[in-house]
């Protein structure tokens, strides 16, 4: 008796390969089983996708080959699983394989069966305790009446619930509830938690673990980001696989995780864009895991659910949008733990300052007096560096790139020019490579610019203890080393650090309580970028990094939001003096609803790379013509192909192409329409030099 599973693989979505291929097998395999297989001379893993009793159409028993082995020991993965990955590889336009296989941890591949039983085996149970209480003490202190009341009402949600709550209302008190109480309803749950970017928040970590490992046993959090190693990786799925963990933290990889208990799913700052992924399948995490909620209450028995949590402060306009219709369920807590005021927005009207000034003087008046009392400053500038260009006044020469189409970066405190794109780096000149002219000089600023000056001008600033005001800065390139990103976050939690000044990583979740002045020193490029979605970025930047300030409440009162710009009667800034995300929010849909973009229309890019920009909009302009007469394409317009704003990275040419549709599923229609299309059209003669494609659905950037 043989038996015919089809086993999906990894193989890109342009390998031409299809969905699954066919193997043999002497038992029958269920679905979701992980095996190995043959492909061609090596031996991949694979997950049974259907096994059937007689043999495709077609096919001999010659024809295929057996399956070499099945990962033992592991359930299979369930139906609810292999339809999350199905739909994401269909709504995203890839292969199954790659994205099945893409959500498992990459040592799977390499295990031996006696090798994963180890595994398997040091992961045995941990004094779980059985009785979880529900909970309702936040810390010792009592819940405040709006984190009740939104208990409360998520307890009844039927639809995803959006949270909406102010920077410091107690979000993450909520969340830890909210699993407290699934993990005690049922003895399997499992609540996944997701965070944009795990490193820049070990509080959180820290608080589940606090919360839940002395309720639920020492294994009973799991983390699952790209940040771990290999066999961390490993380790977290297989908990998480195996249901020893209860509660998984992860980014937005971890939507994908194996979680067969699954109940509650939490996206904290659910309108932060890395939860879209921006290689291989593009996939919005935060949009799966709306999906993976509402597949997994269907598989649940009637008055049972999986809840979907999206929190923040500042949601995206899409999960506003589907609150305002109904779809998502609203609760907003307005304010802030202890009662404490958001802090005030202070506009420094930059055409009235010293010519010149990178910091006007009134800011620097206002720093100085606030070390003095021992309260902290934020410094936020979106540049890492010292200056994006270096000049020759004399002959114009400037810091290009030789690989992309991009400025290397000044960074002084290595002496060296670096391509921020492509990583090319090489010492500073000592004279312009031009012509020797001796005087090169930065152009604009950068954090480690911004960093020197602050040092120089609170120079003789002092703090109550007498000490010279201190300066640090937090970006990229100070957190690069392995635990320095810690290290710089204890520093300033304890007050050894007056200022810090960073990118946009400092305006991030952190909770620091002695911070009463944030400063955001170079808005404006925000609001005039030809990016429809650049005002909503910079709206929610500004307010998360206003939510920084007066964490304190006794200090709140007092807190000030610095925004320092050349255009200060810009409308943004009048809804976010009122910190009205509202007000703001009902513009920005009403102006794209005018123009028909996202909530309202629906969007994919096609993307070329190519040796040349020619042949990359070559493809894409030869591939909208062969799309003339597919399925829904008189509901869709393609636009004319066009270079991105950067548009030679590593010597690779980049170009794409807009796709725009009024309706979700005739974009989705035609994008699967074009598929085969699209692989086609990259032997077309036009089209030599295309190096690969990808679509986008629902891009972030266009
Ligand atoms: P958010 O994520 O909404 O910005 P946090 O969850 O970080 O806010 O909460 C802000 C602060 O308030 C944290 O230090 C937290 O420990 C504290 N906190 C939360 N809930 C309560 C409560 N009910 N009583 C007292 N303190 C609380
Ligand atoms: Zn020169
Ligand atoms: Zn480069």
């Amino acid at each position: 008796m043989a038996f015919w599973p089809s086993v999906v693989v990894a193989t890109p979505a342009h390998s031409g390969v299809g969905a699954s291929l066919t193997y043999r097998s002497e038992l029958p395999l269920a679905p979701g089983t992980l095996v190995r297989v043959p492909l061609g001379a090596r031996e991949v893993l694979g997950v049974v996708w259907d096994c059937l009793a007689t043999p495709p159409e077609g096919l001999t028993e010659a024809q295929t080959k057996a399956v070499t082995g099945m990962l033992q020991g592991l359930p299979p993965l369930n139906e609810r699983w292999r339809q999350l990955v199905k739909f994401a590889a269909q709504y995203y336009q890839r292969s199954l394989g790659e994205v099945a296989l893409a959500a498992l941890p990459p040592q799977l591949r390499d295990l031996s069966n006696v090798q994963l039983a180890r595994r398997l085996k040091r992961r045995s149970k941990t004094g779980v305790d059985e009785h979880i209480p529900a909970g309702n003490v936040a810390d010792g202190h009592d819940l405040s009446d709006e984190q009740r009341q939104a208990l409360d009402a998520l307890a009844l949600a039927a639809a995803p619930v959006l949270l909406f709550g102010a920077t410091g209302s107690g979000k993450t008190e909520v969340y830890l509830q909210a699993t407290q109480r699934a993990l005690a309803e049922h003895a399997d749950a499992q609540v996944l938690v997701m965070v944009p970017e795990i490193n820049l928040t070990p509080q959180l970590e820290a608080r589940f673990r606090e919360r839940f490992e002395p309720l639920c046993g020492a294994g009973a959090v799991v983390c699952l980001h790209s940040g771990m190693t290999p066999a961390q990786r490993l380790s977290s799925w297989l908990a998480a696989h195996t249901g020893q963990a209860r509660i998984v933290l992860g980014t937005r990889m971890a939507v994908l995780a194996s979680l067969p208990g699954l109940r509650l799913i939490v996206v904290d700052e659910e309108h932060d864009p890395s939860y879209k992924s921006q290689e291989g399948a593009r996939y919005s995490a935060r949009d799966l895991a709306v999906y993976r909620g509402k597949v997994e209450t269907e598989a649940l028995a009637a008055g049972e659910r999986c809840q979907v949590v999206l929190g923040s402060a500042t949601p995206s306009l899409e999960s506003w949008h589907a609150a305002d219709q109904g779809r998502y369920l609203r609760l907003a807590m307005p304010a802030r733990i202890g009662g404490g005021a958001l802090p005030r927005l202070r506009l420094v009207d930059m055409n009235h300052q010293p010519k010149g000034a990178v910091l006007a003087p009134p800011l620097i008046a206002a720093m100085a007096e606030r070390i003095g009392r021992g309260e902290q400053c934020l410094v936020l500038l979106n540049r890492r560096g010292y200056a994006p260009v270096l000049a020759c006044h004399d002959c114009g020469w400037k810091s290009q790139c030789a690989h992309c189409s991009a400025f290397r970066v000044f960074h002084k405190l290595d002496r060296t020019l670096r391509c921020h794109h492509c990583g090319f780096t090489e010492r500073v000149p000592r004279a312009c490579p031009d012509c020797g002219n001796l005087d090169i000089a930065p152009v604009g600023r950068g954090t480690e610019q911004v960093e020197e000056q602050l040092a120089g001008l609170l120079a003789d600033v002092k703090r109550p203890d007498g000490g010279p005001a201190r300066v640090a800065r937090m970006d990229a390139d100070s957190t690069r080393l392995k635990g320095s990103l810690e290290v710089q976050l204890a520093t300033m939690h304890s007050g050894e650090v007056d200022v810090l000044v960073g990118t946009q990583m400092i305006a991030k979740g952190h909770d620091f309580r002695r911070i009463t002045l944030v400063a955001s020193i170079n808005a404006d490029s925000g609001l005039f970028a030809s990016d429809y979605r650049a005002p909503e970025r910079l709206f929610a930047l500004l307010m998360q990094a206003a939510g920084r300030a007066g964490r304190d409440a006794a200090q709140s009162a007092a807190s000030e939001m610095w925004v320092q710009t050349w255009y200060p009667q810009h409308p943004l800034f009048a809804s976010l003096k009122q910190h009205d995300f509202p007000a703001f929010a009902t513009t920005q849909l009403a102006e794209r609803l005018s123009a028909g973009m996202p909530p309202y229309g629906h969007q994919a890019l096609l993307r070329a790379d190519a040796r040349t920009q020619q042949a990359a909009q070559a493809y894409l302009n030869a591939a909208a013509q062969a799309a003339v007469g597919l399925p829904h394409f008189e509901d869709v317009t393609l636009y004319p192909a066009v270079p991105l704003t950067i548009q030679r990275v590593a010597n690779v040419e980049r170009a794409q192409l807009l796709v725009e549709a009024a309706s979700r599923g005739a974009l989705q229609r035609f994008l699967a329409a074009w598929q085969p299309v699209l692989l086609e059209s990259r032997s077309l003669p036009e089209a030599r030099g295309l190096i690969r494609f990808a679509v986008d659905v629902d891009p972030l950037v266009i």
